[in-house]
């Protein structure tokens, strides 16, 4: 008797042991995707920016043109942060392509770098009516980009732009050193899903949290009084 108690405990001190292990690690787990602090921040060099350069706070869009949330994002939250921290010289914004959505978001993101390098003062209107062009009720699977729909874009939006070099910077992918340099940033920083937001070195849980943007860009700010 004496001896089946023993092993009755025993088994529960194991138990007990093996439970309170895996709860460890799944905290250390948890501990580490909670932890958003990027290593340094994005370079923005060669990337398109808008705002002022010496801006005391850098934001970083890592985003993909075939995205619904990033249109949704880029409609939603940006006008907001342009106009309290862009316009006002707080912080300056730039944008670096994914493409998680294949072929698709590899022509966008080519189009993109060849109005960027043609007319660097154009992208974000060009940027803009790319993601005003994507259809509301997309289906992942619905395919909406193609090269004409993108000269057609340009040449609506980016008046300067010589469409028969974007149209060889897509076709030929003559920008696709930009646009793997891009793909790179993306490995780097393990961007795992489209918009992500990189603050002064800190990549946000939730892009929609703009209560917490504001937050994080005062406390920015703050700090470089
Ligand atoms: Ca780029």
């Amino acid at each position: 008797m004496k001896n089946n108690k023993k092993i009755v405990v025993s088994t529960l001190i194991l138990f007990a042991a093996i439970i309170g292990f895996v709860l460890f690690l799944n905290r250390e787990k948890e501990e580490t995707v909670s932890e958003n602090s990027v290593k340094e921040h994005p370079p923005i060099e060669n990337q398109p920016t808008i705002g002022e350069s010496g801006a005391p706070v850098s934001i970083v869009e890592f985003g993909d043109y075939k995205c619904p949330s990033c249109k949704s994002w880029g409609e939603t939250v940006y006008p907001k942060l342009e106009e309290e921290y862009i316009n006002t010289g707080k912080a300056n914004f730039s944008y670096v392509n994914v493409l998680f959505h294949g072929k698709e978001s590899t022509l966008a993101a080519l189009a993109s770098e060849s109005v960027y390098k043609q007319d660097p003062k154009a992208f974000w209107a060009f940027h803009k009516a790319v993601f005003a062009a994507q259809p509301e009720s997309q289906n992942h699977d619905d395919q909406w980009v193609t090269t004409e729909k993108l000269l057609e874009i340009a040449k609506d939006h980016a008046p300067n732009v010589d469409l028969k070099q974007l149209e060889k910077d897509i076709n030929a992918q003559e920008t696709i050193e930009e646009v793997n340099k891009d793909d790179q940033l993306v490995k780097d920083y393990s961007v795992q899903f489209t918009p992500t937001i990189i603050i002064n070195g800190t990549m946000l849980e939730d892009p929609f949290d703009y209560e917490k943007i504001v937050s994080l860009i005062e406390k920015e700010l703050e700090g470089k009084k």
